[in-house]
């Protein structure tokens, strides 16, 4: 059966404040989402409320992964049944390394069936090969003095191998030059399978170039209130979120403006 994440009239609170306003999404194996949106819209706060964390309080509607309620799952039940988030900002754990890190995150959803050291090694080293990544990473403490652009990779190095159903990448991007960004791109689109779907949250085009969605939501206060296909991701690169909200008679607020793609610390490396 392929994978479904149902996400049903999310609506969300950060320190009582309403911050999703009631999201509707469907993702499944073999499917690729993307959403766009200015800044402080709610797309990390979507990411954080499907994984779980306890500062996100979900005031109404539904999660559920194959039909079964996410929301009754622990932060581990969900990553146990496939779910898996790329952090915005993957934090440091200092006397854990990075291979311990993942082995034990992937002998916990084999119980019974442990992978032997041997075959771990064997894919991890694989893993890390392909994302071109400096072969002493493994023997490093989790993310410990990592460069922006090497913890984005160690995500999806954690991804290859724990092999999620279905993974929320947000903003892979930031933090990568230009080759960093084809390299996870490239890896990431690989992946992608009738078991494998998955949700990139974006602030620009290029990613998009290697990864193609085949839906594009934009999100504006809360909702997705737009959803096409890859032509809306041009649009927005090139004429910003104006329009959709013209288009569609919403208020400006202050976050809201054109600029959000500057806020890729290297969207002029990109550009250029
Ligand atoms: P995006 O990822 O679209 O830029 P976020 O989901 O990070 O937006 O943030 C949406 C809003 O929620 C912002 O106004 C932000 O300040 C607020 N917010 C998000 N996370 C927290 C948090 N942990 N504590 C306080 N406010 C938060
Ligand atoms: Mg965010």
């Amino acid at each position: 059966m392929k994978p479904e994440l149902v996400i049903e009239n999310l609506k969300v609170n950060v320190e009582n404040k309403e911050i999703l306003k009631g999201v509707d999404l469907t993702i499944k194996g073999g499917e690729v989402h993307a959403i766009m949106g200015p800044n402080g819209t709610g797309k990390s706060t979507l990411s954080m409320a499907v994984m779980g964390h306890p500062r996100y309080q979900i005031t109404e509607g539904r999660i559920s992964l194959n039909k079964e309620d996410v929301l009754e799952m622990s932060v581990d039940e969900r990553s146990r049944n496939g779910l898996f988030l790329a952090m915005q900002y993957p934090q440091e754990v200092n006397g854990i390394t990075n291979a311990d890190f993942v082995r034990t995150a992937l002998n916990k959803r084999r119980e019974g069936s442990e992978i032997s050291f041997m075959k771990f090694f064997q894919k991890f080293e694989k893993a890390v090969a392909e994302l071109k990544m400096r072969d002493d990473l493994p023997h490093r403490y989790l993310n410990e003095g990592f460069s922006g652009g090497e913890k984005k990779r160690n995500e999806i190095l954690q991804m290859k191998v724990l092999e999620p159903k279905i993974a929320i990448l947000d903003e892979i991007d930031s933090g990568l030059d230009v080759d960093a960004l084809r390299v996870v791109g490239e890896n990431v689109s690989k992946m992608v399978n009738d078991n494998f779907g998955c949700l990139l949250i974006t602030h620009y085009q290029r990613l998009l170039d290697y990864i193609k969605p085949d839906y594009v939501h934009v999100m504006i206060d809360g909702r997705i209130v737009k959803t096409g296909g890859p032509e809306l991701i041009k649009k927005i690169d090139e004429e910003g979120y104006e329009w959709v909200r013209s288009e569609l008679g919403i208020e400006f607020n202050e976050f809201d403006e054109k600029v959000i793609l500057g806020n890729c610390a290297i969207k002029d490396q990109i550009m250029e």
